[in-house]
């Protein structure tokens, strides 16, 4: 019973913390910029107010994949999905089959 309430939290965490893991890389790979995010919805996107206000501001941007399509997000996420399965989860699979072998 205590062994299998144990398995049960175990698991939890490890869902928690692929997840976590998942967010923080795809945030640092979008780099999502509020400033960017903020002028694009006053002057618009494809105004000639914001392409002069991106001129200046593009050196200090964060927002480095600004051209990135569809498609590469897509294949981002799948990157992101199979690394962090591999650094979060392979982890917490040594630590279960670890428990196993002892009994
Ligand atoms: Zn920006």
């Amino acid at each position: 019973m205590a062994k299998t309430s144990a398995y049960i939290t175990l698991w939890y965490w490890i869902v928690v913390d692929i997840l976590t893991c998942l967010v923080i890389d795809y945030e640092i790979l979008s780099k999502y910029c509020p400033e960017c995010t903020t002028v694009k919805r006053n002057l618009g996107e494809h105004s000639a107010d914001f392409s002069i206000w991106y001129k200046a501001h593009k050196p200090e941007c964060s927002e480095n994949y600004v051209r990135s399509s569809n498609a590469m997000e897509v294949k981002a996420a799948e990157i992101l999905w199979k690394r962090s399965v591999e650094n979060c989860g392979m982890r917490y699979m040594n630590v279960l089959s670890d428990g196993d072998s002892k009994t």
